[in-house]
């Protein structure tokens, strides 16, 4: 066989141009991963690089041949980053810049220095063939498992490749100014410095290719596994079906327990033969909706069980094109269950709120008996005062505010004289009544912001609010006279004797009591039906 190099020149011209085309095609197709520009710009550049050479032969531009290898060398490295890129490694930019500089000023060395071919041929050679072994090991070393084969094989292109270059550089030098390229006919080693790169750049393209649809055959086969994984985990049921006949292509294991039938048997039908819809004209509706819409959301129809039970399926639906033909993938979940336990939810719901009005009435009702109960624990049965518990707690109550804005108050304690004889002459209910009837006079004749109190069995206390030691003095003694000239009690006539406090700073409540209670005694000793008055000073 005779090669001459215009032969060999057009062979790689057209190579190059094809393997750009391979990849510029690939590359539109599915670039999906990171590298693949990469390859893409190499490959160009290549090109670009190899077409430069050849304005050696025309000589108004032959200077342009100089940049033919460097853009050769760059495409190469762009090639070993996209190889890093696509196996997820970080690129060491600062060593491919390194050992990208060292070719130029080798490479230029041999042309502006000393010009000498073989030389600059050397050159070429070890660098590619340090960069090929580079690719070879990135792709050998850091493959996945995914893409293992293709890597491999790619890996094994460029390490035979970069054997090659060796070759040739250890041939070179040792035996420097060897052949001319006009002579690639005559020298072998020559020719292997032009087949071995058309050789390992068809390969190399062949194997990015590969590697590509490796790495996306294994990733469509997880997301095949993945969909076939969510489409059979869910508690609904779902069919594939096709628009034109309604046959199944596609369901998955939970329709078996609706359906009673398996997944190979289900396959094929066609979806009326399930007998599924129990209402023909829910179908329609739903198929209609799907046309109208592209999807129908969670719609609730009856649907027959395998075993002819109905249940109530919520229905989603969504229309797809599968190989150019409509299909809808249908969703169905029984959800019998849940509306029967909404029922029992709503049942128990009204049970509790029936219980809850109950429960509101009795609380009312409570409210109020506590409030009676509160009247009662602070009122008198008998008379309708205030009873002597209220008493302790509203005085209390009255000195933290006396002492604070330092308002005078009186007490006035009063006791009806000789009152067991009332008792014994007229028996208990006569000397109640008497009770009655005095306490309803003595409250008449106080003012409404007086406050009267049942002391003990027939005394009482009067405490007369923002009234001096004068004043007070003279309501006892209105009091006194009232009862005296009074003889509407049951009884006749009857007297009382009074005793008159004014509270004091720094006195407690008790204290205040005790005054009023020795008053009331000063008054009994002095022979009853009077007033004794202690004033602030005493
Ligand atoms: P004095 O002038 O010293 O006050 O003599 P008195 O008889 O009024 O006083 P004493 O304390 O000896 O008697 C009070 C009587 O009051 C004894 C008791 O039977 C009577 N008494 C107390 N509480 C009631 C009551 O709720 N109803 C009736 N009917 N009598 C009562
Ligand atoms: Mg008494
Ligand atoms: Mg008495």
């Amino acid at each position: 066989m005779k090669l001459d190099i215009a032969t060999l020149v057009f062979v790689t011209s057209v190579l190059w141009l094809c393997q750009t085309a391979a990849l510029i095609v690939q590359y539109r197709i599915a670039k999906v991963y990171p590298g693949m520009f990469w390859w893409l710009v190499a490959v160009i550049v290549q090109t670009a690089g190899f077409w430069t050479m050849l304005t050696v032969l025309f000589p108004p531009v032959y200077v342009l041949a100089m940049f033919g290898n460097p853009l050769m060398y760059l495409g190469q490295i762009f090639l070993t980053v996209g190889i890093l890129k696509f196996l997820d490694r970080p690129v060491p930019v600062k060593l491919l810049l390194l050992i990208y500089i060292l070719f130029l000023v080798s490479y230029y060395w041999f042309l502006f220095g000393n010009n000498h071919l073989s030389a600059r041929t050397a050159v070429c050679n070890v660098f590619i063939g340090c960069m090929s072994l580079l690719s070879a090991y990135y792709l050998f070393r850091w493959k996945k498992s995914q893409f293992a084969g293709a890597a491999n094989f790619t890996s094994l292109v460029f390490f035979c490749f970069a054997l090659v270059e060796f070759l040739l550089f250890l041939i070179l030098i040792f035996s420097l100014s060897y052949f001319k390229y006009s002579e690639v006919n005559q020298h072998p080693v020559a020719l292997l410095n032009y087949i071995a790169p058309i050789i390992s750049s068809v390969l190399w393209t062949y194997g990015l290719i590969l590697l590509v649809n490796q790495r996306l055959t294994a990733d469509v086969q997880v997301e095949k596994e993945k969909l076939r994984l969510i489409f059979n985990i869910g508690p609904q049921a779902e069919f594939i079906t096709r628009m034109s006949d309604s046959r199944i292509i596609d369901a998955n294991n939970e329709q078996s327990t609706l359906t009673g039938y398996s997944i190979q048997e289900v396959l094929g039908k066609n979806m009326l033969d399930l007998n599924l819809w129990v209402q023909p004209q829910d179908r329609a509706s739903y198929i209609d909706e799907l046309i109208r819409h592209g999807a129908v959301n969670q719609r609730e129809f009856v649907f027959r069980r395998g075993d002819g039970r109905m249940f109530v399926g919520l229905t989603s639906g969504r229309l797809i094109h599968i190989e150019d033909q409509q299909h809808v993938v249908t969703s169905i979940l029984d959800i019998t269950g849940r509306k029967e336990m909404e029922q029992k939810m709503q049942a128990v719901l009204a049970e509790k709120d029936a219980q809850y009005q109950t429960l509101s009435q009795i609380q009312d009702q409570l409210l109020k008996m506590n409030g009676e109960l509160e009247r009662l624990s602070a009122q008198d049965k008998l008379t309708g005062y205030f009873n002597r518990h209220k008493l302790t707690e509203m005085l209390e109550h009255e000195i933290f505010r006396w002492s604070r804005y330092g308002h005078s108050s009186t007490l006035v304690m009063v006791d009806i004289d000789h009152f067991k004889q009332i008792n014994d002459r007229f028996g208990h209910l006569a000397g109640d009544k008497v009770l009655v009837d005095l306490s309803a006079l003595l409250q008449a004749n106080v003012r409404k912001t007086d406050l009267c109190f049942r002391w003990g069995g027939e005394e009482f206390l009067f405490l007369l609010t923002e009234t001096e030691y004068l004043q007070a003095m003279r309501t006892a003694e209105k009091l006194r006279r009232v009862v005296e000239t009074c003889f509407d009690f049951p009884v006749g006539s009857l007297t009382i004797s009074l005793g008159v406090v004014t509270w004091r700073e720094g006195w407690s409540y008790e204290e205040w009591i005790q005054q009023a209670d020795q008053a009331l005694y000063e008054a009994k000793e002095q022979g009853r039906n009077r007033v004794v008055g202690k004033t602030p000073q005493e």
